[in-house]
């Protein structure tokens, strides 16, 4: 095997004190403004979402002391439980960026401010059902699969454009844009081919502009691979272990079947 996300990931100290969150907090935006200069970008253009899934709520607090005001949890469950723990923080906003059953929709739509893993039309249904009820609206990005790994959610490339065109119906959800999860490889050349092409997907979207969307944005780049993300155009780029440290949980968590995974330990 050559792709050892774990190796690499365990390089991040974990961030106890508001001190160390607001240290790691301005590396990574540091780093984050200086890639997007290098490529001829404005640093505003490009957004840090910080993203604390599997970090307990007392340290959550600290990141949000140290200047967090938008947090990714990849579990739903996870999201909304932290959402009331936390709710008497004024200002703080919830993304939702993993893999979401139908049936669980009611909960997004209940309190985050953002959905990252759109990939289904069953689901925007749901949402736009859940969202009406709930009288609110949904920032969202729909999700990609652009690494051709199985374990990987996401619409193929391919079909992408076709569904956009039918979520201009669905009112209480902005379409954004798109987001991706690239391959977990050390090869930079694999990483980057995976943000090329959903860079070029949305470049094709808003060109035709269906119905009137205009889905700019491009969610792409973690801990591991942000910069290369942002030098092809990301917007949004969602960062944990290098803001709240290495997880204890290796990432087979959160994609099952992927790295990490049986395959990864063979
Ligand atoms: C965990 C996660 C991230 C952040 O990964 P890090 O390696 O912690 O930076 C980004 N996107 C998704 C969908 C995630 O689940």
């Amino acid at each position: 095997m050559t792709d050892q996300p774990d190796a690499i990931s365990s390089a991040y100290p974990t961030a106890e004190t508001t001190e160390q969150f607001a240290a790691n907090i301005s590396e990574v935006r540091a780093r984050i403004d200086a890639a997007a200069r290098a490529a001829g970008r404005a640093p505003e253009d490009v957004r840090l979402l910080p993203v604390s899934k599997t970090v307990p709520e007392e340290r959550v607090r600290l990141a949000v002391a140290a200047g967090a005001t938008l947090l990714g949890e990849n579990k739903v469950q996870e999201a909304l439980r932290k959402s009331e723990n936390l709710a008497d923080i004024d200002e703080l906003d919830w993304a939702v960026i993993g893999h979401l059953q139908t049936n669980k929709a009611k909960y997004v739509a209940r309190f985050a401010a953002e959905f990252h893993a759109l990939d289904s039309i069953r689901l925007a249904e749901s949402l736009q059902r859940r969202l009406d009820l709930e009288d609110r609206t949904l920032d969202v990005y729909v999700q990609v699969n652009t690494s051709g790994e199985e374990s990987k959610f996401g619409l193929e490339p391919a079909d992408a454009e076709e569904f956009v065109r039918r979520l201009p119906t669905f009112d209480r959800l902005n379409i954004a844009g798109f987001m991706t999860l690239a391959v977990f490889s050390a090869e930079e050349t694999r990483v980057r081919r995976c943000f090329t092409v959903l860079r070029e997907l949305r470049d094709r979207v808003c060109a035709e502009a269906p119905g009137g969307l205009h889905p700019e944005g491009l969610s792409m780049g973690m801990s591991g691979d942000f910069e290369a993300a942002i030098d092809e155009g990301a917007t949004t780029v969602r960062v944990g272990q290098a803001i709240f440290g290495s997880r204890a949980l290796p990432d087979s968590y959160y994609w099952p079947t992927g790295p990490g995974g049986a395959e990864a330990s063979a």
